[in-house]
């Protein structure tokens, strides 16, 4: 007798190419039946015309709000972690999401910029496991950070990364971009501690531009030769925007170092627009031109507004530097930029990850956790609807990728990723026997994205999101006051 079991479904599971109707068992958090034969349950869902695959693993969520993690649910995200700016301590992070509880599964990478502003401008660190991004928007002018580091305190940054690896941090998150102006020699030390630590490091490269010197070929080629001169997992996060106008370059560095046997692994959103804080170093107005944008290429989000000039920028930057603002790099109006965008995709084995940023309350106040989020509260649509959006454009309108290729890259490649330094990654990204009962059930005519960048809408066409078997979403709803998600440590079996 199975606590619930699903039948009509067409079941997708990409690690083993089934795809046909079955059943499927669950009992006590874990996939217990995958038959042809409906076993018996306590519940029976008849969920006939819906595909049934495993819930998707985002390996890039920022949106580590209770309501930015609901958001993403009805999105068919079953974990979402935090992987590209990390946290730090790690402990307490883990420990507030535990406390708390989350509606998802959440999991968080070792933040070397936390740890830059620690020990260079003397930032403390949080004690109560922020996750706001507040500490990485209010210190984003600190003096030393972005810049050079001596031997010595380039020794404690590691260490505090070290530290935080043997508090569960799934990794090392390293937005280098931001401080360009680092030393090579401490990435290449960080990427010498992942591969002496056996985790994957995820970076934001140093560079986006076409133009020398500092271009995103050149950002993406020092992650690829970290990762061919220490032999550690390095990751590319989001390499749709910071590939920028050369990811043909980009895509063909990466497919060559794979070739080669050279560990880098890459991630894409499906949006021609960025988003961040409005202080990063990129967004000088002076630098802008080598992204050949100019002020009026930037929304600030708290506003809603285009920024006007140069010196609302430059205003902008100095008095709310972690004001968050949303940058239209790809126009998706013109048919080259899109088809730019398109081939971030193309590149093989690049999964789906959204980069999904905090919520924005009106003048940038922070957004109360609440369900629905208030109408007034905005963010990159990114944050709400890149899964939607990948199965509706490229698969459905596109026929870029197939149904079951969109799925392998939303749950079973980025769990893969994982696999190595957290065992238990290995019973996620699947519909098997033993698997967790990570599960979303969706109708594949109709999935669709509904944000823009004008109206945060929660994606439609998730009819039923189950985190350890437990609904999270249920008939295209929110469970509220479903908390199942666990946290994920590295080490986990
Ligand atoms: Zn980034």
């Amino acid at each position: 007798m199975h606590d619930l079991v699903l039948v009509g479904g067409r079941v997708v599971d990409p690690e083993t190419g089934l795809d046909a109707v079955r059943a499927v068992g669950i009992t006590g958090g874990t996939v217990t039946a995958v038959d042809e034969q409906a076993p018996p349950g306590r519940q029976v869902w008849d969920v006939t015309g819906q595909v049934v695959t495993a819930g998707f693993v985002d390996l890039h969520s920022h949106a580590q709000s209770l309501t930015g993690l609901r958001l993403q649910a009805m999105d068919g995200v079953t974990t979402a972690l935090e992987l590209e700016a990390g946290a730090l301590p790690v402990a307490a992070a883990c420990a507030r999401a535990e406390a708390e509880g989350r509606p998802v599964n959440v999991g968080f990478s070792a933040a070397w910029t936390d740890a830059r502003m620690h020990v260079l401008d003397g930032v403390p660190l949080p004690g109560d496991g922020d996750l706001s991004l507040d500490l990485f928007g209010r210190f984003q002018n600190g003096p030393r950070w972005r810049g050079p580091a001596t031997d010595a305190e380039v020794d404690r940054i590691l260490g505090l990364l070290d530290d935080a690896l043997d508090e569960g941090a799934l990794g090392i998150g390293c937005l280098v971009g931001y401080a360009p102006d680092s030393g090579r020699a401490e990435y290449f030390r960080l990427a010498g501690l992942a591969a002496r630590r056996g985790v994957p490091t995820f970076t934001h490269t140093r560079y986006i531009s076409t133009e020398e010197p500092g271009t995103s070929l050149e950002g993406a080629l020092e992650v690829i030769a970290a990762a061919a001169g220490t032999g550690a997992h390095m990751h590319m996060c989001h390499v749709n925007s910071t590939s920028n106008r050369m990811v043909d370059e980009v895509a063909g560095a990466v497919e060559t170092a794979r070739r080669e046997g050279v560990r880098v692994s890459t991630e894409a959103y499906p949006y021609g627009a960025g988003s961040t804080v409005v202080g990063a170093s990129f967004l000088a107005p002076g630098a802008l031109h080598r992204m050949r944008l100019t002020p009026s290429s930037i929304t600030w989000l708290a506003t809603g507004e285009r920024i006007a000039d140069e010196a609302q920028l430059t205003h902008l930057r100095a008095t709310d530097p972690g004001g968050l603002v949303v940058v239209h790099m790809l126009d998706e109006d013109d048919a080259g930029d899109l088809a730019l965008l398109e081939r971030s995709f193309a590149l093989p084995d690049t999964a789906v990850a959204t980069d999904a940023m905090p919520l924005v309350g009106p003048g940038g106040a922070a957004v109360p956790d609440a369900w629905p989020p208030p109408a007034s509260a905005t963010s990159h649509p990114r944050t709400a609807g890149s899964y939607g959006r990948v199965l509706r454009w490229l698969v459905r309108e596109r026929g870029l990728l197939t149904l079951t290729e969109a799925l392998r890259r939303s749950s079973l490649l980025p769990a893969q990723l994982l696999e190595e330094s957290v065992p238990a990654m290995r019973r996620k990204g699947r519909v098997q026997v033993g698997a967790d009962a990570d599960l979303v059930v969706f109708d594949p005519d109709t999935v669709t994205d509904r944000a823009t960048y004008s109206a945060l809408v929660p994606t439609s066409g998730f009819r039923h999101v189950l985190v350890a078997g437990t609904p999270v979403v249920r008939d295209g709803a929110v469970v509220e006051g479903a908390l199942p998600g666990k946290v994920v440590r590295r080490g986990d079996r």
